[in-house]
């Protein structure tokens, strides 16, 4: 990460009317949360539907982990995502975390592009439980939650199951903010499959620049704008800073 990246990165979000953000999983993995739509904790969709023991092991690795989740807190990344929302300099975040931390830390303007580990649906009838509440369920000695509506035994959390596809409407919704961007900055986030793979291009055809900032490298890096390598939690604050000491000045 050399001086002349940040500052030139420092001048694109001062230049910049809209800016779009796309986050994942390194800032969860700085929030000690793991990676809930990794293929390891989910069976694929067909398994899960048509047994129960498939279901039953499901919900035991959930309740292991549920505490991470439940005790995880927004990091320093999340906070200065926030104190750019804040200035005006960011327009729309997607996020490919499942935490529910974005809104935690007082984010207002968040798409889950993967949805939410902190609800869990009935497949039958469609009924949502906050994720404690099963899990209360399940501390009362079920393997299996319950729907209290229609009695179905196939509950989970919208995330998608290998074998599910990935949720439209909200990935519809990232092409769309991006072709009214200026500035994509693309922090910590997975570029590894489709359809978020195709989105910094997308970006780049419309215009905008592309900013990659995360922990590792990535194939993309070849042809973004630019790339900071370092933790999110430590590059936005002082992007954040310098940015702010921009407006003050001027
Ligand atoms: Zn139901």
């Amino acid at each position: 990460m050399t001086k002349d990246v940040l500052e030139t990165v420092v001048n694109w979000i001062k230049d910049a009317n809209k800016i779009v953000v796309l986050t994942g999983v390194e800032l969860s993995a700085e929030s000690g949360v793991p990676d809930f739509s990794d293929p390891k904790f989910n069976p694929h969709i067909n398994d899960f539907r048509a047994s129960r023991d498939v279901r039953a092991q499901y919900w035991k690795k959930i309740k292991e982990i549920y505490p991470s989740l439940a005790n995880a807190q927004p990091n320093p990344a999340h906070e200065a995502l926030v104190g750019l929302e804040m200035i005006g300099k960011l327009d729309c975040l997607f996020t490919q975390t499942t935490d529910g931390l974005h809104h935690r830390a007082g984010q207002s303007t968040v798409i889950e592009l993967h949805s939410t580990m902190l609800w869990v649906t009935c497949t039958n009838c469609g009924k949502d439980y906050p994720i404690d509440r099963i899990l209360g369920v399940l501390e009362k000695g079920k393997d299996v939650p319950e729907c209290e509506e229609c009695g179905g035994d196939i509950l989970k959390p919208p995330i998608s199951f290998p074998g599910q596809p990935p949720p439209h409407w909200e990935v519809r919704e990232a092409w769309m903010m991006l072709h009214n961007c200026d500035l994509f900055l693309i922090i910590g986030a997975s570029l590894d499959t489709q359809p978020v793979s195709s989105l910094p291009t997308l970006a780049k055809e419309r215009g905008a620049k592309v900013v990659i900032i995360s922990e590792r490298e990535s194939q993309a890096d070849d042809y973004v704008d630019a790339v900071i390598y370092g933790k999110p939690s430590q590059v936005l604050p002082y992007l954040l800073k310098r940015v702010k000491e921009g407006i003050e000045v001027s």
